[in-house]
């Protein structure tokens, strides 16, 4: 019952509504969600870090932080089983200010150890109706001593069509306190080139879908250099995710992909983890 009613409180007025009554896995969603909150609260998640690479220089430019959930009695939890509900009960944004404190607190100690790489945050749709995320931004990055041209906010297009207006207003104060903005998963949302041109964005990640089987796939490797080809002209750097073998990354470098991340240059990894293919890689 208390589990309920902290999912409920902290449940907003416009989350998207459903029939609770007839959802038979409500109440293991709503435990499940209770021992996420307590899992933030006790800072009992953890980040995963995937490398950011320049296909043409191989340099490691930057990082995503990816949240990693390990449940004591369930086990590994994949984000992708509680995003979504984290969006619904509301728990995302204890979840967003908990991670950007995490990943800029890492960043600003790989920055102390010499390595010059940008991080990458992911935001939900519901964050961009938090008013207060920009300030809390901005005396984060102060507090761990790091520029906002530091941080990378990825945001998929999906959740910027959702409510365009408001997402267009929180983007531009997110973007007018120093912060880079990224549309995550470009190509598979309903990407509309009027909100496009209109959002404050400085690089665009192709979907993995259009990366998985580029080699073998004529009409991926047409989409795939269209959207390069569209996002420079818009001025926007092109990242590719999902790259998963050497080919694929050596047609990227040749079609100007500026960068790439993906299991062939690496899984996400833990922190000690990183630091190592950092070093690596500097010596290889
Ligand atoms: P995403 O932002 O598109 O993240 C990329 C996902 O692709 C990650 O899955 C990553 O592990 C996976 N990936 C990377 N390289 C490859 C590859 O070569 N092949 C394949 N098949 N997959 C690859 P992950 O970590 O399970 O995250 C899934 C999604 O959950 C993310 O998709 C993102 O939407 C969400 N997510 C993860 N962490 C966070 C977070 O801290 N905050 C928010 N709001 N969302 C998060
Ligand atoms: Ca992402
Ligand atoms: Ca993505
Ligand atoms: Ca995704």
């Amino acid at each position: 019952a208390d589990v309920a009613m902290l999912a409920a409180r902290s449940a907003e007025p416009y989350v998207r509504v459903y029939d609770h009554a007839a959802d038979p896995h409500r109440p293991e969603r709503l435990s499940l969600m209770g021992d996420l909150k307590e899992a933030i609260e006790q800072d009992a998640l953890n980040l995963a870090y995937q490398p950011k690479l320049d296909p043409r220089t191989g340099q490691v430019v930057g990082a995503e932080a990816l949240v990693r959930w390990s449940h004591p009695r369930r086990g590994f939890v994949p984000p992708d089983t509680f995003i979504p509900l984290a969006e619904e009960t509301g728990a995302i944004r204890h979840l967003t200010r908990w991670g950007l404190g995490r990943a800029l607190r890492q960043s600003a100690a790989w920055t102390a150890a010499g390595h010059d790489l940008r991080m990458s945050v992911n935001l939900s749709v519901r964050d961009l109706g938090d008013d207060s995320l920009p300030g809390r931004i901005n005396a984060l990055l102060e507090e761990v001593g790091l520029t906002a041209d530091r941080l990378i906010l990825e945001i998929t297009e999906s959740a910027i069509m959702g409510e365009p207006e408001a997402a267009i207003a929180m983007l531009r104060r997110l973007a007018d306190g120093g912060v880079d903005l990224s549309i995550d998963d470009f190509g598979v949302g309903q990407s509309s080139f009027a909100y496009l041109r209109r959002l404050p964005v400085r690089e665009i990640k192709i979907d993995r879908s259009f990366i998985q089987a580029l080699v073998e796939t004529p009409q991926d490797q047409a989409i795939v250099r269209s959207i390069i080809k569209l996002g420079h002209d818009l001025g926007y750097k092109v990242t590719a995710e999902g790259v998963e073998d050497g080919a694929a990354l050596a047609l990227l470098a040749e079609m100007g992909c500026d960068l790439a991340q993906g299991y062939y240059i690496a899984r996400p990894l833990m922190p000690g983890a990183f630091t190592d293919f950092l070093a690596s890689h500097a010596a290889g």
